[in-house]
């Protein structure tokens, strides 16, 4: 089955898979990693930035067994493909703590193991007690050194998909979780453009006194626009699809975005975007 990949990222943008398909079970998934194909997992595509001509390979989305969460005193085990908001909604309701930093991170469990997600001073490297990953040869479980966890970056590859985490967590009152939350979504908002399509950040901050979205605003970047994508005028490490966006625009400010803060600060920017397809930034040589 090919399926545009535009309707599972949140930038709105991206071509066909060369093949597609929703497991919900592990004998499902089981099934089409057997096919040998080359295999790529999207999970809420929040940190997504597939090629427009598509992508090559057999694109994955987990669901059913596949997104489950359970909880005992002091964990929670969610399937790769459970939202983080769903996730976080039942460590509260178990009166589990600790997970609280993943109300800024729209995505899934899987998408935020590969990726390390984190915000306000914790990731998932400081809960994450084992992960579950199956690839075409077998399933086992790897601990968060054995992944590889570091600053928005783990070791895991395509064709390796996260089925499972378990993360450690503690007790605390639901009323306290819920208070926190809502002081965290209050500050997201007032930094960030919530309402608007985007990928989250472009840029991973660099060892600078500058953060990226400083850094590019120091640059006269907010509200940058090529074709349909523009630099968020509220938040400069942030590209929002302002009205049929393309890929291909989203790589053309994140280039010049590059130039611009290599010009003046001497910085080489990395993405903290992931690519899906065929996708490469200019070098700054
Ligand atoms: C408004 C907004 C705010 C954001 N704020 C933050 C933030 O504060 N902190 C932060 O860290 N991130 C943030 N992000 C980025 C994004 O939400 C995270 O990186 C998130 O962890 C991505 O999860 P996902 O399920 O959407 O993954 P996707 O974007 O779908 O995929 C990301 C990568 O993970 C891989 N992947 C996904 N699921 C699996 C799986 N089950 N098995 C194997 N590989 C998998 C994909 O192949 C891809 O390489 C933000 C995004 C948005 C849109």
């Amino acid at each position: 089955m090919s399926v545009e990949l535009a309707r599972y990222t949140t930038l709105g943008t991206g071509g066909p898979a060369r093949d597609f398909a929703q497991p919900s079970s592990l004998a499902e998934l089981e099934e089409v990693l057997a096919r040998d194909e080359p295999v790529a997992v999207v999970g809420l595509g929040s940190n997504l930035l597939v090629a427009d001509d598509g992508v090559d390979a057999l694109v994955l989305r987990l669901q059913g067994e596949l997104a489950a969460i359970e909880t005992t005193e002091l964990t929670l085990r969610a399937g790769g493909g459970a939202a983080n908001a769903v996730a976080l909604h039942r460590a509260r309701t178990a009166g589990l703590g600790g997970f609280e930093f993943a109300c800024a991170i729209p995505g899934t469990i899987g998408g935020g193991v590969w990726m390390n997600g984190g915000a306000y001073g914790s990731d998932f490297a400081g809960v994450l007690e084992r992960a579950l990953v199956a690839t075409a040869d077998g399933t086992g479980w790897l601990t968060p050194a054995e992944l590889g966890l570091s600053y928005r970056h783990s070791d895991l590859k395509h064709g390796q998909v996260v089925l499972s985490a378990e993360l450690r967590l503690h007790r605390r009152d639901a009323a306290e979780i819920k208070d926190d939350v809502r002081g965290l979504n209050a500050r997201r908002k007032a930094a960030q453009p919530t309402n608007r399509r985007t990928f989250g950040s472009v840029f991973k901050n660099p060892d600078h006194e500058l953060t990226a979205g400083r850094m590019l605003e120091a640059c006269g970047l907010k509200g940058h626009r090529i074709g349909g994508a523009q630099i968020s005028p509220k938040h400069a490490n942030f590209i929002e699809n302002a009205g049929g966006a393309r890929t291909v625009d989203a790589i053309a400010l994140m280039a010049e975005a590059r130039r611009r803060a290599s010009e003046q600060f001497g910085v080489e920017l990395r993405h903290e975007v992931e690519f899906l397809g065929e996708l490469e930034l200019p070098s700054l040589g």
